[in-house]
């Protein structure tokens, strides 16, 4: 096995018995109440259309109960999504739960948790036609929830300091700065780690390093989410294109990314979730 790192500690005896114990599923998500009306959605109403522009973000809003989807347009293009509660920007999507709880990759049936101490359904995957597209051989899967955002200061640390503006980081950054009026710099602080729509990665089997490969992801398809909450999003149409070679540059061809947000059948009758029953005495 390939190592990145040199070995500084010899194994012990039992090593091949210590890596043969069977591993048990962290967080098994069986208690927690099944997704309901899932499917492609169809418009009962009006439905509000917003375009990301290649290498920049664009935001929406959606009240409990809508659903907002996401159409690969003119070419295969990976999207960086936020979310958070309208009325609360201090409550937004928790990737790592989410991916604690689901998987490193998300699809039709799966919940977008917010932060702590919220920790509650945000939105609910209702619909992702690439979901045939499973696991491939190389561990690669569609919709990242590992790959936190492309984002201006790790390019600066990897690449001699280099300046480049238009990472998903930045693109939100100016998207929810515009959207609420808040300074540059307190709008940063809100930009959190995103759902990676379309997005195809994984972790290399011998060193365990986090990969991407070129998106399956044509244009018509679609990635569809209820708001379980009303909800302010950000989506940036990521600079790496389809992330088939690299990001953080000009160099990938660049599409648009289609935001749709409408009302459905369940709509009127949608129920909020429930509060998280923690209780918050953390032990005082
Ligand atoms: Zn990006």
């Amino acid at each position: 096995m390939p190592n990145r790192r040199p070995k500084l500690s010899p194994p012990p005896p039992d090593a091949d018995t210590r890596r043969a114990i069977a591993p048990v599923v962290c967080y098994p998500p069986e208690t927690l109440p099944e997704p309901r009306n899932l499917g492609p959605a169809t418009p009962t109403g009006p439905v509000t259309t917003t375009l990301a522009a290649p290498r920049d973000a664009a935001t929406f809003r959606a009240r409990a109960g809508q659903t907002i989807r996401i159409t690969s347009v003119d070419g295969p293009q990976v999207g960086d999504l936020n979310l958070w509660n309208a009325h609360d920007l201090t409550e937004r999507f928790y990737s790592g739960k989410t991916r604690a709880l689901h998987g490193t990759h998300v699809t039709t049936g799966d919940t977008l948790w917010s932060t702590l101490p919220h920790l509650r359904p945000m939105a609910t995957v209702t619909y992702d036609s690439l979901d045939w597209y499973g696991i491939d051989s190389y561990g690669g899967a569609v919709h990242d929830v590992i790959g936190t955002r492309c984002d201006p200061y790790t390019n600066a640390l990897l690449n001699s300091g280099d300046q480049y503006h238009y990472c998903c980081h930045s693109n939100l950054t100016r998207a929810l700065a515009d959207e609420t009026g808040l300074p540059l710099h307190d709008a940063e602080l809100l930009v959190h780690d995103v759902l990676n729509v379309f997005m195809c990665t994984g972790f290399t089997r011998d060193t365990g390093q986090y990969f991407m490969k070129a998106s399956p992801v044509r244009p018509g398809d679609t990635f569809e989410f209820r708001a379980e909450i009303d909800l302010l999003g950000a989506l940036s149409a990521c600079p790496g294109g389809d992330c088939g070679a690299e990001h953080s540059s000009d160099t990938t061809p660049c599409y648009p990314l289609k935001i749709e947000v409408f009302d459905t059948a369940h709509t009127a009758t949608h129920q909020p979730p429930n509060p998280n029953p923690y209780d918050r005495n953390h032990g005082r």
